[in-house]
């Protein structure tokens, strides 16, 4: 196991990332560990937490975020191994997307698909948050919420992604004041990505093969920086906010989207052109 002495930005710091297994959360915990955090990965896969636990010599737990009594088994086993928490990761968080959920649009999208995806994308992250509070109360800490460039825009075929990743971006804003009111010395922020390529794509992509790289191509072609963003620059955004470097920042939005939210697709071509 980590011990909380190895150098780097995160030196001496106890982590909890949600939805670890893969994705911007095993990247955020490698990422984490490389700067001296002692990692927590937690899944709702198990055998995936363990995975990425293994990978960087951290702690793995299972953590499914709808349920509150993981959030008390994690934070409970976390502050009795360590004493404290300092960085609380809310990355877990499903589109929608997966069979048997159905269509995702505002008109045909079922009330149980919307619950479902509410309650993994926004109830899990306000029972992180408040657990979090909860073990971060006395010696203070980060939390990072990890919402979606979609919780600034609608989107058209992902409704209860897009409104439950809006609330996520609201909700770290009241986390942030009351633990400001409070004098936790708890700070707040949101991340919203865009376009990064993790297996949250795959029902959208499909399998590897010409098919899938077209798809990639295309949707690379509607990002100014011109490619489809990597889980890691995700998790560099995240090593700032869990690290002092932050300590003036809370609140925030932090949009990593290669610059899709700068514009609008649908912009008038210039005149003459
Ligand atoms: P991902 O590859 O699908 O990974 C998500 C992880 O969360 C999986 O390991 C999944 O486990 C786990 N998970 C799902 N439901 C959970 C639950 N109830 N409790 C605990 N863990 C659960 O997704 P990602 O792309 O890394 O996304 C991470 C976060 O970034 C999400 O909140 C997502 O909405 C957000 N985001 C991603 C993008 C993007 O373009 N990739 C853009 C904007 C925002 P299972 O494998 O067992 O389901």
């Amino acid at each position: 196991m980590q011990t909380p002495n190895t150098p780097g930005r995160l030196a001496a710091k106890i982590a909890l990332i949600t939805g670890a297994g893969r994705g911007i959360g095993a990247a955020t915990a490698r990422a984490f560990a490389r700067e001296g955090a002692v990692v927590w990965a937690t899944d709702l896969d198990e055998a995936a937490a363990a995975r990425t636990a293994r990978e960087i010599n951290g702690h793995a737990a299972l953590l499914d975020v709808r349920e509150e009594s993981h959030w008390v088994r994690a934070t409970e086993a976390i502050m009795a191994a360590h004493g404290r928490l300092d960085i609380l990761v809310n990355n877990a968080g499903i589109t929608g997307f997966v069979p048997p959920m159905g269509p995702q649009d505002p008109e045909h999208v079922s009330l149980e698909s919307w619950r479902a995806v509410h309650a993994t994308n926004l109830e899990g992250v306000f029972l992180g948050c408040k657990h979090g509070i909860r073990a971060m109360k006395t010696s203070g800490g980060s939390i990072i919420n990890i919402s979606s460039r979609s919780g600034q825009v609608g989107i058209a075929g992902a409704a209860a992604y897009a409104a439950s990743k809006a609330g996520v971006r609201n909700h770290t804003k009241s986390v942030a004041l009351y633990c400001a009111q409070q004098g936790y010395g708890i700070r707040c922020n949101s991340i919203h990505p865009g376009a990064i390529l993790t297996p949250m794509w795959d029902p959208l992509l499909g399998p590897a093969g010409p098919a899938r790289e077209a798809a990639i191509a295309e949707i690379a072609a509607g990002v100014p920086l011109g490619r489809m963003g990597a889980a890691e620059d995700v998790a560099a955004t995240a090593v700032y906010l869990a690290s002092d470097e932050s300590a003036y920042v809370t609140g925030a939005e932090f949009v990593i989207d290669g610059g899709i939210l700068a514009g609008a697709e649908a912009a008038p071509k210039p005149r003459g052109s």
